[in-house]
């Protein structure tokens, strides 16, 4: 992303010049619908993010620019001060969420832009929240330790944006490592930094995105929630975390055909993220696709949130050759994350455009992208 132009906005509207400062969207290799069972995601920081330079005003008012959408919002950092603006909600929200706990900060001028695309599952709106309470912790020294940072994103979620999210997106905005995914224990908040870096072992990792979005009648995603959750209270257990498939098999009678299949496919998840870590430590990104497909299948047939287009796109990927494909998100639309060898890239890429225009009249749109390092000073 070309940070001149941002200068220049800044420039143009604050007259000085202020520090600049980072943060990314993210991708989840393997670990879906794992989170509310307490079980394991595997996110990493991409080379997509937010970028804001930002100087102290020595006001109680915030005045932002957003250069992508061409938008000045000007606010104050008391409760009844929220901004018309969406967007701008979510750099107020980060203010509350650190006055709320007990920060003094003061009125800021910014201007930002970004290149995560918006609402394509790699969370644009964690890398604006991660971006800016990173910014606020070090312009006034609040010493807010780096968990706290991605809670105050996600709280503002809650709280100001009104998407109930968990805290995958804003931990892996903050916590990012160039060359490495995490794995978050959802149960009990401990994660564990493991080496990913394709382009090193002749690899790409890329989304195909199929610009779908179904609206679906009832809640999907309360349903399978509702669904594991009484599995567990069956097996006598918080979460579905830690269940074994002969523990599932021991109550097959005690439950239905439907929360069988929802069960199978997380405790599936959960050790297939399991053997991905382990592959990882050997550099075999052979088993780390298989085990990506294996959660496409199990997220179409087992969980039932897959949805034509994207069958479709892990369909072709697996003609095409590609290691590993699958389903990022919840579901129901939205990208498939590839890993694919270098010298079948082109090929892959052109095949999937050409039979998904063919099929839906539109192409997929396609994100190249590479793990990259967490909210950052630049
Ligand atoms: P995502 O899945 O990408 O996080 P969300 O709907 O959660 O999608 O967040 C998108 C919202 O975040 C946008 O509607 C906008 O309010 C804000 N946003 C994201 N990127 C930008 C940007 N570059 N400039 C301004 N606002 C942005
Ligand atoms: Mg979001």
């Amino acid at each position: 992303m070309d940070v001149r132009v941002i200068n220049d906005k800044f420039k143009e509207h604050f007259g000085v010049a202020g520090e600049m400062f980072a943060s990314p969207g993210r991708i989840n290799l393997i670990g879906e619908h794992t989170d509310y069972n307490g079980g394991f995601v595997f996110p990493g920081a991409i080379d997509k993010g937010m970028v804001a330079e930002i100087a102290l005003n020595g006001s109680d008012k915030v005045r932002a620019y957003s250069v992508d959408l061409n938008d000045y919002a000007e606010f104050g950092l008391n409760e009844e001060d929220v901004p018309t603006q969406s967007w701008a909600r979510y750099i107020f929200g980060v203010c509350r969420e650190i006055i709320k706990r007990g920060g003094k900060i003061a009125g800021f001028d910014t201007a930002f832009a970004g290149d995560v695309p918006l609402g394509a599952g790699m969370s644009s709106s964690a890398a604006l929240e991660s971006t800016f309470a990173n910014a606020l912790n070090e312009l006034f020294s609040l010493g807010i330790d780096r968990f706290e940072l991605a809670r105050i994103g996600q709280s503002t979620e809650h709280n100001y944006c009104g998407v109930k999210c968990g805290i995958m997106d804003q931990f892996a905005s903050v916590f990012g490592k160039a060359g490495h995914l995490m794995r978050l224990d959802c149960r009990s908040m401990e994660f564990e930094y493991f080496p990913f870096d394709p382009e090193q072992h002749g690899y790409k990792l890329v989304l195909l995105d199929s610009v779908v979005k179904h609206e679906l009648v009832g809640s999907p995603y309360n349903d399978r929630r509702a669904s594991c959750e009484r599995v567990a209270a069956i097996l006598g257990q918080e979460f579905l975390r830690g269940a074994t498939m002969e523990m599932l098999d021991g109550v097959k009678d005690k439950i239905s055909e439907e929360d069988y299949k929802r069960a199978r496919y997380v405790i599936g998840e959960e050790q297939r993220v399991l053997d991905v870590c382990e592959a990882l430590k050997r550099n075999d990104y052979v088993t780390v696709g298989k085990r990506m497909y294996e959660t496409h299948w199990g997220m179409s047939h087992d969980y039932e949130v897959s949805c034509e287009e994207l069958d479709f796109l892990a369909t072709v990927a697996q003609e095409c050759g590609v290691t590993g494909s699958r389903i990022m998100g919840g579901g129901f639309g939205g990208c498939t994350i590839n890993l694919v060898r270098s010298e079948l890239y082109d090929s892959f890429i052109t095949t999937a455009k050409a039979k998904f225009l063919q099929k839906y009249g539109h192409e997929p749109k396609v994100y190249n992208v590479v793990i990259s390092d967490g909210a950052r000073r630049i």
